[in-house]
């Protein structure tokens, strides 16, 4: 029997599996960037099993690579795929196809202690889905089961995470961890830096690139439509953009190119040489997909087209220029296509990476686990006032690159209290209870604090539509004036009107009602203003309401509600409809 050298970072993941099963039976996630060799870290975990052990995964070819490489050591295992024409269950470790598995889950009747998810960020918590209904077969049989996941990009798109807990103290904000712990992460730029991945040379398409922005929704494939209505506007930039690839490719030896709908992927086809060039969609039947892939692989193909079917679990090792034509608001997707090209080959000195679609991101972007929120937004650290942690949001800079605006929400920091660690509970957005000022998330129903139901904003700017003495103004900016201790503010809306609100800061209420209503709200940190005069300074730092409702007095208009962080049916200032 053959023993595993396995790097120091595989190492240090198996070492965080074996400690963490030690002590919990809760689950747990390790991630490593693609070319860092997850299988040899399956392949270890598997040696030093005690109990029964499967390896599930969803592609046929993880499965085989799992499997060779363990075998490899000179150990017996399970195989289980219809693919590959196995269905074997006697051995105490077993490599499984989902989808096999999930079709014939009655063949497995002896109790697993662990099970391994390759690419797990396929699971979806979708109790119907496959791998839910798999575990919950699996856990008939052994209710402590314990399940490990491996993967390189922790989130799902339009999801977010899939863990909760990260072992360097922090949390990520979800509702859809599948894993409970993240166990061990290895950075990216740590392979590069090692050797183990090619250097990338990344770049932005300096003159020939479509301009995204104004797409709404570019992840969701329901938008091709729209997708090739905007790429209509740029016949000319598609074919430029070629020309420009077939130059650059003069030097290289794997091209692949990562197209925005089937339509655009066929005209990148179309001004490709035709002998050198294949493409493979979402629709590509499974034998020319095979056969595409092989020429690809063997180098009689120079260029492969795609519409995001090669994103992950592909490897063409000698890849050495990644040309990105579509747009994404994913760093995790970006850096996956950027991803297809770092892998080692003989000769190979970097790769080529080129953003066409001015998508904004690089490979060391951090993810931030959401969606970019607009075209001109990116990932800033945000500090905590409370525990100091230092947060990844979305947000906008300055010249200087100073955070001016961020989206955070809540600290996700992890504190120590009395017995546990939990979330810190300082909220950067929020949504004030009347009752108690506790404040919650912006989205809550309820105060979680009294428990009494928030107001709907939407109830509250229906009710003041339908009264004849109310005013609603769509707030797009706030501005402020001072006359000795007394501080105006002034909400303007896109046309121009206004209405006013005044505190007097010698009256310790109105100070104090300025202080929650904007002081807390400054951005980036917050701040208690004892004097109207102080406010002046960081006037163009307040933060205004998306609604303002007023109701008439006898000679003016009396501020009833303000609404910030506005989510619901109605349009706020400057969006499109
Ligand atoms: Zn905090
Ligand atoms: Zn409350």
């Amino acid at each position: 029997m053959s023993t595993i050298r396995l790097r120091n970072y595989q190492q240090q993941a198996v070492a965080a599996t074996l400690n963490h099963f030690r002590h919990s039976n809760e689950s747990a996630l390790i991630v490593l960037p693609t070319g860092a060799g997850k299988s040899l870290v399956i392949a270890e975990l598997a040696r030093l099993a005690r109990h029964r052990l499967l390896v599930l995964t969803h592609v046929q070819e993880l499965v085989e690579q799992n499997h060779a490489k363990y075998t490899a050591l000179g150990m017996q295992a399970g195989l289980f795929s219809t693919g590959l024409g196995k269905h074997q269950t006697d051995y105490a470790v077993t490599f499984a196809s989902i989808q096999s598995l999930a079709s014939q889950t009655e063949r497995f009747t002896q109790p697993f202690s662990l099970v391994i998810i390759d690419e797990c960020h396929r699971v979806s918590l979708d109790e119907n889905s496959q791998y839910q209904q798999v575990l919950q077969h699996l856990r008939h049989y052994n209710p402590s089961l314990k399940l490990l996941g491996l993967t390189a990009t922790p989130y799902r798109l339009g999801q977010g995470w899939i863990y909760r807990r990260d072992y360097r103290g922090f949390v990520r904000e979800t509702d859809q961890a599948i894993f409970e712990h993240c166990i061990y992460e290895l950075p990216l730029s740590h392979l590069i830096r090692e050797g183990y991945l090619t250097p990338p040379v990344c770049q932005d398409a300096a003159v020939h690139h479509y301009d995204f922005s104004r797409l709404e929704h570019p992840d969701d494939s329901s938008q091709a439509a729209a997708v090739n209505q905007l790429l209509r506007k740029y016949p000319r930039v598609t074919q430029a953009i070629c020309e420009e690839v077939m130059t650059l490719a003069q030097t290289r030896r794997g091209i692949m190119l990562f197209a925005a709908s089937v339509e655009h992927a066929e005209e990148i086809l179309g001004y490709l040489p035709g002998t050198e060039a294949g493409l493979i969609t979402g629709k590509t039947e499974s034998q020319l997909r095979a056969d595409t892939i092989q020429a690809f692989k063997q180098q009689k193909l120079r260029y492969l087209v795609n519409v995001s079917v090669l994103t992950t679990g592909f490897d063409a090792p000698h890849v050495d220029l990644i040309a990105i034509l579509r747009p994404t608001r994913s760093i995790s997707l970006y850096q996956q296509m950027a991803g297809r090209g770092l892998r080692l080959y003989p000769g190979k000195q970097d790769c080529l990476i080129i953003d066409y679609a001015a998508n904004g991101f690089n490979l060391f972007t951090p993810e931030v686990g959401s969606p970019k929120p607009a075209a001109d937004t990116e990932p800033v650290q945000v500090f905590c006032p409370d525990c100091g942690f230092a947060n990844t949001f979305w947000g906008r800079t300055d010249d200087q690159g100073q955070v001016t605006e961020h989206f955070g929400r809540r600290c996700q920091g992890l504190v120590e209290q009395a017995t546990q660690t939990e979330q810190c509970r300082y909220r950067f957005r929020f949504k004030e209870c009347p009752a108690c000022q506790h404040e919650n998330d912006i989205a809550a129903r309820r105060c979680e604090h009294c428990n009494k139901t928030l107001i709907d904003p939407d109830d509250l700017l229906k009710r003041a539509l339908s009264l004849k003495d109310a005013r609603i103004l769509r707030c797009a900016g706030v501005t402020c004036e001072v006359d000795a201790h007394k501080l105006t503010l002034i909400y303007h809306d896109e046309e121009g009107d206004t209405l006013k609100e005044s505190f007097d800061f010698t009256r310790p209420g109105q100070r104090q009602r300025f202080n929650q209503d904007f002081g807390r709200r400054l951005s980036p940190t917050p701040r208690c203003f004892t004097h109207a005069q102080e406010v002046l300074l960081y006037a163009g730092h307040l933060r205004h309401p998306d609604f303002v409702i007023a109701r008439r007095q006898k000679h003016y208009w009396r501020i009833e509600e303000k609404l910030f962080d506005y989510q619901g049916r109605y349009r706020k200032a400057y969006e499109l409809h």
